[in-house]
């Protein structure tokens, strides 16, 4: 757990938020894993992978929320039941290409299917397609697609320069009120 907060930090969690925000729009109700029925609808989700990692079929460990399309400015996936998988702990982290670029779900899940049948890691696919169509995740087109990449750079932009913009209205304040020949 980070014990303080960057600009940077504060302008992720608020692009986090916006993608929360939109990806609840979308479902119709808040989206929180933790109760009510964004719980229920997690615990189904785990249910329908059997208690088991979608990428690697393991069920040791507890299972992490993994976004399928990432829940960052990367890919700017939505918090949305039709974009989240239960996975384990080394499955969580998204493999990148060569040039560390993160790469997509699909790759990702490729990547931890080496060396089985081809048919094992094809199945694994279908089900986690399968999971999208049950749950609705919205279709995007890719003018919502740059309007979501749009607002969301502007957001990430402005709540970095507002902690920024705090720093030097303090400083100024400071000098201002603070008598430092007491
Ligand atoms: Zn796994």
């Amino acid at each position: 757990m980070a014990v303080y907060n960057t600009p940077f930090d504060a302008a992720n969690t608020a692009v986090r938020s916006f993608l929360t925000s939109v990806g609840e729009h979308y479902w119709g109700r808040k989206f929180t894993t933790a109760s009510g029925a964004g719980q229920t609808a997690w615990k189904e989700i785990c249910a329908d992978f059997g208690g088991a990692c979608a990428y690697c079929e393991t069920t040791d460990g507890p299972m992490q929320i993994e976004h399928l399309v990432m829940f960052n400015r990367t890919e700017y996936g939505l918090h949305h039941p039709g974009n989240i998988v239960p996975v384990c702990k080394a499955c969580n982290k998204r493999c990148k290409d060569d040039t560390k670029c993160f790469v997509g779900w699909r790759d990702h899940l490729a990547r931890v299917c080496t060396g089985l049948p081809p048919s094992v890691a094809a199945a694994r696919q279908a089900r986690i397609e399968q999971h999208i169509v049950k749950f609705s995740y919205p279709n995007l087109s890719p003018q919502e697609r740059h309007a979501i990449r749009v607002i969301a750079e502007s957001l990430y932009e402005n709540v970095k320069t507002e902690v920024v913009k705090s720093l030097a209205l303090y400083e100024k304040l400071d000098e201002a009120f603070v008598d430092r020949t007491a």
